[in-house]
């Protein structure tokens, strides 16, 4: 029977540890015998790997290395690649963030399951489109995070409590994936509509550096300390005088003396009772009946009161038909024009487009036929994902009631082409009349900060 044990041996491999040391204890055949193996530890002056490809990432330690993990992943070309972790002990977190885990002092796993989970994934991402070369490193980032989620079939992220995160909840599955804070940036993705949350908790986080350890105190309404008692209030019935306990104590006995007509108290309910309880703060002598309430910030030593605190919703996070859509195409407009595509048969995919249009160059030269092309570009400053999603969205819909049959429509990055058919560009500048106006009411609908310029390039020999 052929044996698998050489599995490895074509795989590039990058692995994080802790230490060179323990990189050791990993059983020496398992990982020598891959095509190349490059090691990196905290420690290490090169921690940036945007150079070459790697077809499988390596962890190995504790959770103390998910922070570093995360940080060299974000440099990696293909930064959703698999991650195995050899775990140096047993961790619920570190499961949940990788794709195939074992315990160092574990047998290793049987090397045909890594390399089916690692053909998995690749298979998965292979499936995705190239991303929108426009995008902001954000965007970037958020495309990737649903790209994690497909390619684990990861259909809802769910916080977890930690004491270890800031916001004492951390997402264990996309724990090592994005460069950003992972909870702003679910935020921003539900905001563009590619993901949609769900309530989970409702937390009170500080309102300086925004840690959610913090505690709560009562404290002294007068001067703010938390060095406060609390006393039985005492009421005299003969004399009527009312105080707090202590102004019956007398040091050295355990007598109960009135300190007004100095006459011993005995019996509760005859000659004193204790009607209510009290607030003394021990640092002002302040007597209060409703204490404040502040916090304190164990991160950053903020104090501020109750209402100061601010509010944190936690959500879990479901991948929208629209995030899902993203994710496959790499572009609000590759989505369009999918969509598009579907139910109108001028819009083409930009590849089969380019050979049309080749085609209408070769009938240019040889009939001398004239043919336009128009090229619609956007130039958008600062919008989101889903803004230029709704811009090209409306663009779409306005070529489509005012197209003729023959023309034909693509996309690419933010250019959309149309191409009028054995139009010359003279007669084009009539159809271009037609949508100028309300290609500018598309693009002034999000505050100006979008362009659509337009211009018609003559087909010819
Ligand atoms: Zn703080
Ligand atoms: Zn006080
Ligand atoms: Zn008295």
């Amino acid at each position: 029977m052929e044996t698998k044990s050489n599995s490895l041996s074509d795989l590039n491999l990058l692995v994080i540890a802790e230490d060179f040391d323990i990189v050791g204890n990993v059983e020496k055949g398992f990982i020598s015998g891959a095509e190349s193996v490059e090691v990196v530890t905290p420690c290490s002056r090169r921690v940036v790997f945007n150079d070459k490809d790697f077809d499988l990432l390596i962890a190995v330690g504790s959770e103390n290395l998910l922070t570093f993990t995360k940080r060299v992943r974000s440099t990696l070309r293909n930064p959703i690649l698999p991650l195995m972790w050899i775990a140096s002990e047993e961790s619920h977190i570190l499961e949940k963030a990788s794709d195939i885990y074992f315990l160092i002092d574990e047998e290793n796993p049987e090397l045909y399951k890594i390399t089916k989970k690692i053909l998995e994934i690749k298979s998965a991402v292979s499936m995705f489109g190239e991303m929108d070369i426009n995008y902001t490193s954000l965007e970037v980032e958020q495309v990737n995070i649903l790209r994690y989620m497909l390619s684990r079939k990861i259909m809802v992220a769910t916080p977890v409590v930690s004491e270890h995160s800031k916001y004492g909840y951390i997402f264990p599955d996309l724990f090592t994936i994005g460069r950003y804070d992972t909870f702003s940036l679910l935020d921003s993705m539900e905001s563009e509509k590619m993901l949609k949350g769900e309530f989970v908790d409702n937390i009170r986080i500080c309102k300086n550096c925004g840690s959610a350890h913090i505690g709560l105190r009562k404290v002294c309404p007068n001067c703010g300390s938390s060095n406060i008692r609390m006393e039985d209030y005492i009421h005299h019935f003969r004399c009527g005088y009312l105080g707090p306990e202590s102004d019956y104590r007398v040091a050295g006995s355990d007598k109960l003396i009135c300190p007004k007509c100095k006459r011993e108290l005995k019996h509760i309910g005859v000659d004193y009772d204790r009607p209510s309880q009290t607030y003394i703060c021990n640092e002002c002598g302040n007597i209060f009946e409703d204490p404040d309430y502040s916090y304190i910030c164990f991160n950053c030593r903020e104090v501020f009161k109750e209402d100061e605190a601010k509010k944190f919703i936690v959500k879990k996070y479901f991948i929208t038909k629209f995030g899902e859509d993203l994710a496959f195409n790499g572009s609000a407009a590759d989505v369009l024009l999918a969509s598009a595509a579907e139910s109108d048969p001028r819009f083409l995919a930009y590849d089969v487009f380019s050979v049309i249009l080749d085609h209408e160059k070769k009938k240019a030269k040889r009939y001398g036929k004239r043919s336009c092309l128009l090229d619609l570009t956007l130039a958008v400053n600062g919008l989101s994902v889903m803004d230029i999603y709704d811009i090209i969205s409306d663009t779409v819909s306005l070529l489509k009631l005012n197209l003729r049959e023959t023309d034909m429509v693509s996309m690419l990055d933010r250019h959309i082409f149309v191409l009028l058919s054995e139009t010359p560009c003279d007669k084009a500048k009539a159809f271009l009349k037609r949508i100028e106006k309300k290609l500018k009411m598309i693009s002034e609908v999000k505050n100006s900060r979008v362009k659509i310029s337009f211009e018609l390039i003559e087909i010819k020999q």
